[in-house]
């Protein structure tokens, strides 16, 4: 498991390592994507560092909920609320999760197309 202080985004939280910042919900902060995979995509994280969901145990899922409300919050600010939008996480090697702190991903600006593509 990756020391909490190796974390990108836990540096990004603490502002060792800068990030385009679009919004910050005190337990939740947003930022822009470094490598795109939309015209619109939004990194969504806790502040709080947690591998994956699959690390979270009780309560520890209630701020997920909070990242999905902040995320509407986010997508309308960034113009897409409209024209739709998708909020996924990835959890794991099969799925391809590159940064082990749990966030979600904001992707829209365009037809997505389906799921997998
Ligand atoms: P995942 O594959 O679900 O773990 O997604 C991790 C995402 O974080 C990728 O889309 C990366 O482009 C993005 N990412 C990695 N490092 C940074 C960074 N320093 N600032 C912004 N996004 C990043
Ligand atoms: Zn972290």
């Amino acid at each position: 498991m990756e020391h909490v202080s190796e974390c990108i985004f836990c540096n990004i939280i603490n502002g060792a390592v800068s990030a385009d910042i679009v919004f910050d919900g005190g337990d939740t902060l947003f930022f822009k994507d470094i490598h795109p995979k939309a015209p619109v995509h939004i990194v969504g994280i806790p502040k709080k560092h947690f591998e994956s969901l699959d690390a979270m145990v009780g309560d520890d899922h209630l701020v997920m909920g909070k990242l999905m409300h902040d995320a509407t919050h986010v997508a309308r600010e960034a113009g897409i609320f409209e024209s739709g939008y998708r909020v996924l996480t990835n959890i794991g090697i099969h799925a391809g999760q590159e940064v082990p702190h749990v966030h979600f991903h904001i992707l829209g600006g365009e037809n997505l197309g389906p799921i997998r593509c």
